[in-house]
């Protein structure tokens, strides 16, 4: 018998926490380590007689994502109750969206390596709330914190698209970005605002015959490491599984969930999965249905903006960005648009990306914000580039021109002048400078003269030292050629 071809079929649900004040149908504030119990109402405390209402922003936020999927927006959508027991669902339901969604059949282009692109459909996007959180650490009972109940929660579902742990990771990662931009979520997975909940299986075909094997849903995944170890691993067990036993089927065995064990590293199996049909979904008779109108799609699309994934594109096809240098200037929206309006302000836009992925980053990092959040212009930004473009300084003192900008809050251009940090091409001063320099350094003279494996070093510490001497204004390409130029004529 020839080798099986075993093809894994992936897809996702997302859980992403809505950046409200409040919650989805209470006035309770979101609040992230509060006192527990200390953020609950009749309401989202699920009391008998409490009447919900419906929070605008969410719904609002919901509509928005919707859109930056591709989704066909479902012009009335409803609520239901999904009901099942759980004692961090006081209400003994779920408020969530069955079969009236906000968005359907939607599309998410993801890019490849080598410029193709994947392109996973989305099922549907609704809203729902989030239920409450127990807690059994180091307790012989369980604590319940109803904070968290009642949270918006948008619920993402792909269709079964993604062809392996690592798209399966990116996807997460390019989503994370998406509803970052969009303002719709923090997407902060330490605060569990965002979880990822593979479904994965395997289609193995061996002479004519497709088996499939059971859909694992592995539950709760709050890390893109997590995402793509429990995708590759469950890749590897289900094979391995059906290799020993061929009645490892969907068809036999049903869906099943499984946890991770970030630890360990592996999937553990927790219980056979509910269909829908167990939960007895039904309208909820408290909340109305919603009717989008043509101005409200209207008001979402204009609120989307240029997405990551296609402003990522302009930048490497327009500009001529290298795919990790867009990639870091696309962490934040706020620092991929400073650096647009810095190149809109006519910067050129090579020197502009590597000043900030080179010492803007830097100082960023220094103070734990973002490059935009450092409070510079895109004027001051665009001007220093400007300088350092026409030559007027090197990249050296473009970066201390930088770090006084932040100081001083004045412009690179008056800190170059009334400093006098210009860069000197005058032929006569570098000259003085570069025999100052080898007058001073008999050795580096001697290392280049006598092992032509260290005359460039020995060129590189000369232009160094010129570079001393100058207190940074010579132009180092100026100077090197000079010196290379002096030591062969001796
Ligand atoms: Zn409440
Ligand atoms: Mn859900």
């Amino acid at each position: 018998m020839s080798e099986p071809v075993i093809r894994p079929i992936i897809g996702l649900e997302i859980h992403v926490q809505l950046a409200t004040r409040t919650k989805m149908f209470c006035g309770c504030p979101l609040e992230f380590g509060a006192e527990p119990n200390s953020r609950v109402c009749p309401v989202c405390g699920g009391l008998p007689g409490a009447l919900p209402v419906i929070n605008r922003q969410a719904v609002e936020f919901a509509l928005r994502t919707a859109l930056a999927l591709n989704c066909t927006i479902g012009r009335l959508t409803k609520w239901d109750r999904k009901n099942y027991f759980y004692p961090d669902l006081p209400k003994n339901y779920q408020v969530s969206q069955y079969d009236l969604p906000i968005g359907l059949a939607g599309r998410f282009d993801l890019p490849n390596d080598g410029g193709a692109t994947r392109s996973v459909r989305i099922r549907r996007v609704h809203l729902e709330e989030d239920a409450g959180k127990n807690s059994h650490e180091g307790l012989p009972h369980t604590r319940v914190d109803l904070n968290r109940a009642g949270t918006p929660l948008l619920e993402i579902v792909t269709e079964p698209d993604l062809a392996d742990g690592e798209e399966t990771a990116r996807f997460c990662v390019e989503l994370q970005r998406l509803v970052r931009h969009l303002g719709v979520s923090e997407a902060d997975m330490q605060k569990g605002q965002m979880r990822f909940e593979p479904n994965i299986n395997l289609s193995i075909q061996t002479g004519g015959a497709d088996a499939r094997t059971p859909i694992t849903e592995v539950k709760n995944l709050n890390s893109f490491r997590a995402v793509q170890g429990a995708v590759t691993f469950e890749i590897r067990r289900q094979a391995d599984e059906w290799r020993g036993n061929r009645d490892y089927t969907l068809e036999k065995v049903g869906k099943l969930n499984y946890g991770w064990n970030d630890a360990r590293g592996v999937t553990e199996f927790q219980r056979g999965k509910e269909e829908a049909h167990d939960y007895r979904y039904l309208p909820d008779p408290d909340l109305v249905p919603m009717i989008f109108e043509s101005s409200d799609l209207e008001r979402g699309r204009a609120a989307l903006g240029e997405l990551p994934l296609q402003r990522r594109h302009r930048w490497i096809t327009q500009r001529g960005m290298a795919e990790t240098d867009a990639e870091t200037l696309l962490a934040d929206r706020a620092t991929a648009d400073l650096f647009d309006a810095a190149a809109a302000a006519g910067a050129d836009s090579g020197v502009l990306c590597k000043q900030m992925i080179s010492f803007w980053s830097a100082e960023a990092n220094a103070r734990g914000a973002s490059i935009a959040g450092l409070g510079v212009s895109a004027a001051q930004v665009a001007e220093l580039a400007t300088l350092t473009a026409g030559g007027d300084i090197n990249a050296t003192t473009a970066a201390a021109v930088a770090a006084k900008v932040l100081v001083s809050g004045r412009g690179p251009r008056e800190i170059v002048e009334v400093e006098g940090l210009r860069q000197v091409r005058d032929e006569n001063a570098a000259a003085q400078w570069v025999d100052e320099a080898i007058a001073a350094n008999p050795k580096a003279v001697a290392d280049y003269r006598s092992n032509p494996k260290k005359a460039q070093a020995a060129i590189g510490f000369l232009r160094g030292q010129v570079m001393k001497i100058s207190a940074g204004k010579a132009d180092p390409r100026q100077v090197g050629e000079m010196i290379e130029k002096r030591l062969t004529e001796r």
